[in-house]
């Protein structure tokens, strides 16, 4: 039996249906979040999947986690893909299992890249690796005791790269706001991730099913089912949460807030982009030195 895509069909229009069918979502991490996203992704008509995850499902993953004890003791990334064939038999998914730095070259020709993987470290390597294939990748956190999250679209050299982003929310750095207010950027942890913080099922799959979407609209970029969005990050209140200084939001409510790209980022930053063409004949301290040497000058 095939997959009967009328209702999808109704909503998208076939030609849409098609274009979705066509493309290539990447999920690092196939946790709680990436699963939920990734399950969703293929329910909404995305034909292709590359799935990249090093763990197996433990028992107690299951309360949080698209699979259920069916699959104990599988990898990750080949459970989703078997609940994705499940949904749909004629997606194509490219299983990967292992970390991420086993496998760049799956994010070698990705139309995006959900980013759903614990800790700091791997999202930094991460960020610069989509950066290097003018891949956009969708980070999602959750934060502690499932009270709200976050969602970020980070397009390549268009606005911040995770570095710039991250910098500023955990640094404290003021960003003025739609009607002079402020992030209230204390609320934002260092280890803001779908999988580490304890919360339920419910607030998790909250902020990966806003994730989803803004996914998709990203996906349907060029076709008449795209809005553009009013900020490149928007901030989740499962509960009551100050989300903006000195503003609390109400349960189940969001803001969206548009972080700028850092010119100075270490990253992405222009200093660097400048350097782009002669960073191919350079050696990494000549690199050096010529950072330095611009850093200097500036300071003058
Ligand atoms: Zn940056």
């Amino acid at each position: 039996m095939t997959m009967d895509w009328t209702r999808v069909e109704q909503l998208f229009g076939s030609e849409n249906l098609r274009f979705l069918a066509q493309k290539r979502v990447g999920v690092v991490g196939c946790g709680s979040g990436g699963s939920f996203v990734a399950l969703s992704l293929a329910m909404s008509g995305v034909g292709h999947f590359t799935l990249i995850d090093s763990d197996v499902l433990e028992p107690g993953n299951v309360v949080r986690h698209a699979c259920d004890m069916r699959y104990i003791g599988q990898n990750k990334a080949a459970a989703v893909a078997d609940l994705i064939k499940q949904r749909n038999p004629k997606a194509e998914i490219d299983v990967r299992e292992g970390r991420i730095e086993a496998h760049m070259d799956a994010l070698d020709d990705l139309d995006i890249l959900v980013v759903g993987v614990d800790g700091e470290n791997v999202k930094y390597i991460i960020n610069e690796a989509v950066l290097k294939r003018g891949v956009t990748a969708v980070y999602a956190g959750v934060y502690e005791r499932g009270e709200g999250g976050d969602v970020v679209i980070i397009r390549p050299y268009n606005g911040p790269c995770y570095a710039c982003w991250a910098e500023e929310l955990r640094e404290g750095a003021r960003t003025p706001m739609p009607g002079e207010t402020e992030l209230d950027y204390g609320m934002i942890g260092e280890s803001g991730t779908l999988e580490a913080e304890p919360g339920l099922w419910i607030h998790v799959t909250k902020v990966a099913s806003i994730q989803t979407d803004l996914i998709l609209n990203e996906l349907l970029r060029g076709t008449d089912l795209h809005n553009d969005m009013p900020g490149n990050t928007i901030v989740i209140a499962n509960r009551e949460l100050e989300i903006l200084d000195g503003i609390i939001n109400q349960p189940h409510t969001a803001v969206w807030v548009d972080i700028p790209r850092d010119p100075d980022c270490l990253v992405c930053g222009d200093k660097l982009r400048l350097n782009d063409e002669s960073r191919q004949s350079m050696s990494l301290d000549d690199l050096d030195t010529s950072i330095v040497f611009e850093e200097d000058e500036s300071t003058q």
